[in-house]
């Protein structure tokens, strides 16, 4: 999302720059469809990702929208299809500020169709989360995506630098509701008052919520072990924020390659939610 980075900036003065070259040292072991680069078993990236887990209790997870569409929840950029477009907009227009307050019912329209998914579960990297958290080793879930699925699967510590599609509030008296008034509204979910009611996400032009990314900051450069997911990286605030970093265990798993792959440790080109799950309950074969 490239449109509430005035206030973002504030917060990533390292944009651009380079990581240290001491980094080098570090070179990452890529397993790149199932092929092993490293010929030692204990080298492996699987097993790395196994004991980088076990041997630390200060663990940060940040996941983009890849951790999402393991449960059947596409990226809404994507959700409307090149060649099968209903809508007049393309999904960044009408998931925008202005887009809302001047066409809030075909807002709503696309909103339901493809943003809200209430049926959604969450899957084995959400799961995988909530447990170690449980196990007091992940500190912190950020994550970019606005499903609610962390929440659903237990976590409790979850920044979510988007919002979250579970939460709704009255424009007019600031009054909230939960999901339901939306699922039960034919058209736009209006407020005992009056008033137009609105998720609780952050839509294109408008600002990131200062404190959430704040605690985000926190997390991220006080972290031993930083685990980011399911994220090309290609974007801000993802990739600015993984700069505050400072440890030296990085590890990046994504189905493609990012452009922070070659300042990792371990980089899986992988299954998020299998690749956790694993890592957690043995399988790394
Ligand atoms: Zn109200």
């Amino acid at each position: 999302m490239s449109c509430y980075y005035t206030s973002v900036r504030k917060y990533l003065p390292m944009m651009g720059s380079t990581v240290t070259a001491t980094r080098q040292e570090n070179r990452p072991l890529v397993l790149l469809g199932g092929a092993v680069m490293a010929t030692r078993q204990e080298n492996r990236p699987p097993v790395l990702l196994r004991e980088a887990i076990q041997g630390s209790d200060n663990i940060v997870f940040f996941g983009g929208a890849g951790v999402s569409t393991e449960s059947g929840i596409p990226d809404f950029r994507s959700a409307d299809g090149v060649y099968n477009m209903k809508y007049k907009y393309p999904p960044e227009t009408i998931v925008s500020h202005s887009f809302f307050m001047q066409n809030t019912s075909e807002f709503y329209r696309f909103y339901r169709e493809k943003m809200l998914h209430p049926d959604a579960m969450p899957n084995k990297a959400h799961l995988a989360l909530a447990e170690l958290e449980r196990q007091g080793k992940l500190k912190a879930v950020v994550t970019q995506n606005v499903d609610g699925l962390h929440h659903k699967a237990g976590s409790v510590n979850v920044l979510e630098l988007h919002g979250s599609r579970s939460r709704y509030y009255c424009m007019s008296c600031g009054a909230k509701y939960p999901i339901d008034v939306v699922i039960e509204a034919e058209d736009v979910p209006l407020c005992k008052c009056g008033g137009t009611i609105r998720p609780d996400v952050v839509l294109f032009e408008e600002s990131l919520d200062q404190h959430v990314l704040e605690e985000s900051v926190r997390y991220i450069s006080n972290a031993e072990v930083l685990i980011v997911g399911g994220t090309s990286l290609n974007v801000y605030p993802a990739a600015g924020l993984i700069q505050y970093y400072k440890g030296d265990m990085l590890i990046l798993i994504n189905k493609t390659e990012t452009p922070f792959d070659s300042k990792a440790r371990i980089v899986l080109h992988e299954s998020i939610g299998e690749t956790l799950h694993s890592a957690l309950h043995g399988n790394t074969g």
